[in-house]
């Protein structure tokens, strides 16, 4: 299976967040056995996001989202992916209840805005989320997934591992090894000079030779 995950959010392209979503993905993706192509980034606005969201389905079979699933107008991730797949956006009346009973547990006034956190695109499965008002979501269509996870790490992870990991086990049947050697004294192109009958064009193994200070890690 070919996965990609697409981070959303204009901090990310500025450089006020380190996109470490995206690398706990990868990591727990590559646990799978689940091949990830590519990681993508793109600011919250709609059009970008479209192109973005249309180019991933032409090439991968799952396609991971984080961020942009908040009630503000710059979240547009739920609007971008119901384009990109035709999918109308539609009020799911349980998921805008347990908006409301959050707030109201929380004695915070709810402002009409968070209404847009229970839209939901049609035929989606809805990923509850326990640590946050933002719902996930979870589409298979025309033979692609779509999973779309909220950006704040403390509600992602949890996401994930609960909701989303069980339901990815029963799609992957492989999982990814690695193995990381450490070489000192050696600099990097010798290294890969002894190795390059094995790494050539090889893809399993696959090996890679990577600088670091002092040493070499394969
Ligand atoms: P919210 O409901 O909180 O608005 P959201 O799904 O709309 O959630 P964003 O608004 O995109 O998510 O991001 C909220 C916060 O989550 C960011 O300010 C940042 O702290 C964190 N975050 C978002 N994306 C990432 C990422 N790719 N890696 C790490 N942290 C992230
Ligand atoms: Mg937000």
């Amino acid at each position: 299976m070919r996965s990609e995950i697409i981070a959303v959010g204009t901090e990310l392209l500025l450089g006020n967040i380190v996109n470490t979503n995206a690398r706990y993905l990868s990591q727990q993706l590559a646990d799978l056995g689940i091949d990830v192509y590519y990681h993508m980034v793109v600011g919250d606005n709609m059009q970008r996001l479209t192109d973005t969201v249309k180019k991933s389905l032409e090439r991968s079979d799952l396609i991971i989202t984080c961020g942009g699933l908040g009630p503000t107008e710059d979240d547009l991730t739920k609007e971008g992916v119901s384009e990109a797949l035709g999918l109308k956006l539609l009020p799911d009346e349980e998921c805008i209840k347990k908006i409301k009973r959050i707030f109201a547990l929380s004695g915070r006034p709810m402002t009409e805005n968070n209404i847009k956190q229970g839209y939901i695109p049609e035929g989606a499965v809805i990923l509850e989320n326990d640590n946050g008002t933002a719902p996930g979501v979870l589409i298979e269509n025309k033979g692609k997934i779509v999973i779309m996870l909220p950006g704040p790490p403390k509600e992602l992870y949890p996401m994930f591992e609960n909701k989303v990991l069980p339901y990815l086990r029963t799609k992957a049947n492989s999982t990814i090894r690695s193995k990381m050697l450490r070489v000192t004294g050696v600099g990097e192109s010798a290294v890969e000079d002894m190795l390059k009958d094995i790494i050539g064009s090889q893809t399993n193994p696959t090996i890679a030779p990577y600088a670091k200070e002092g040493e070499v890690h394969l």
